[in-house]
C-alpha cells in the first residue's frame, strides 16, 4: 500500500484504521507514512475509508488559515480526503501478505476466503475429525498483533517432531517445503500477516499433550496465540471426551459452536 505524499494532507484519520499500527504521521514531511514492513497489505485503510477526492492544495490551505483562527477542520473519521491511498502491485514474495491478511480475498490453495479454512466447521461434512480425534486450530496474530511465518514455522517444527498430523486443505500447510518436518518456505520467512491459522489433528489421548506443548513453544514467540478446540457431540449432542481434558488443563469450557446438519456427510 501507497500513500501519495502529494495528496496526503495529514489528517490522521488512516492511521486509526490499520490493525497493524503501521501508519504515522511522520513529523519532518508532515505527510502520513507507512511502516512497509509493518504493513501485512490488509487494505483496510483502501477499502475500508471512503476516498473523497477534494483538491488537497485546498484543504491544506483551508486547514492552515483555520488552525491561525484556531479552529480545526478534520473530514469524518472514515474518510480520506483527498484519496491518497493506492494499492501496490504485489510480487511474490510479498502477495503472501495480502493473501493472509485481506479476508476478501480466497486463498489461491483452497479457495476459501477470509483465513482460508473452513477449520472443523465443516465437519459434517467432510468427517476430517473422525470419532476420538481432536480437531485444533492454532490461530496467531489476533487481534492486532499480526506474525511472520518464522515464528509459525517455530510451532510447526515443534509439532511435526511430536508426530502430528497437519490438515492438507489448510493455507498454512500449502506453504510448507516440508510436511513431514513442518518447515515452511525459506523465501517468505520475514513475510507478516495479519493472522494464520495451523489446523492439526490429534487423537484424543494426545490432545493434552499437544496442547501443553503449543503454550511452551507460544512462551517463546513474538505474538499471541489461540488454541481452538473441535470434537464429535455423541448422539446426546454432547462431548464427554474432550472437555474433561480441558478442564483438567485449567481452561473454562465455553460452547462456541455446534455445527449439526448443515449439509450432506459426505465422509463417515
Ligand atoms: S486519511 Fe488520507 S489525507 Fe488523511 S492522513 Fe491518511 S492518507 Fe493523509
Ligand atoms: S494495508 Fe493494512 S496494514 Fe497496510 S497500511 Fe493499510 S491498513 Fe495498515
Amino acid at each position: 500500500m501507497t500513500i501519495d505524499p502529494h495528496k496526503c494532507v495529514a489528517c490522521g484519520n488512516c492511521t486509526y484504521v490499520c490493525p497493524m499500527g503501521a501508519i504515522y504521521i511522520d513529523p519532518a514531511r508532515r505527510r502520513a507514512t507507512i511502516d512497509r514492513d509493518e504493513c501485512v497489505e490488509c487494505y483496510a485503510c483502501y477499502n475500508g475509508m471512503s476516498q473523497e477526492h477534494l483538491n488537497p492544495t485546498l484543504v491544506r490551505a483551508a486547514r492552515r488559515f483555520l488552525a491561525m483562527l484556531r479552529v480545526r477542520f478534520d473530514p469524518e473519521p472514515d474518510v480520506c480526503p483527498t484519496a491518497a491511498f493506492s494499492p501496490d502491485e504485489l510480487i511474490w514474495p510479498r502477495m503472501v501478505r495480502r493473501a493472509f491478511s485481506d479476508p476478501r480475498v480466497p486463498h489461491e490453495s483452497t479457495g476459501i476466503e477470509g483465513r482460508g479454512t473452513e477449520e472443523v466447521k465443516t465437519n459434517d461434512v467432510t468427517g476430517r475429525v473422525k470419532a476420538g480425534e481432536a480437531g485444533l486450530t492454532i490461530e496467531f496474530g489476533r487481534p492486532g498483533v499480526g506474525v511472520r511465518f518464522h515464528e509459525i514455522e517455530e510451532m510447526c517444527r515443534a509439532l511435526a517432531k511430536v508426530g502430528v498430523a497437519f490438515e492438507q486443505k489448510n493455507p498454512v500447510t500449502s506453504m510448507m517445503t516440508d510436511v513431514a518436518t513442518g518447515t515452511i518456505r525459506e523465501d517468505i520467512l520475514s513475510e507478516k500477516v495479519l493472522s494464520a491459522i495451523v489446523e492439526i489433528k490429534v487423537p484424543v489421548e494426545r490432545l493434552e499433550e499437544v496442547i501443553v506443548l503449543v503454550r511452551e513453544v507460544e512462551k517463546r514467540l513474538d505474538t499471541v496465540v489461540a488454541i481452538g478446540v473441535g470434537a464429535r457431540c455423541d448422539a446426546q449432542g454432547e462431548d464427554t471426551v474432550v472437555a474433561p481434558v480441558l478442564r483438567r488443563l485449567g481452561y473454562k469450557l465455553e460452547r462456541a459452536k455446534t455445527n449439526a446438519g448443515l449439509g450432506r456427510a459426505a465422509a463417515r
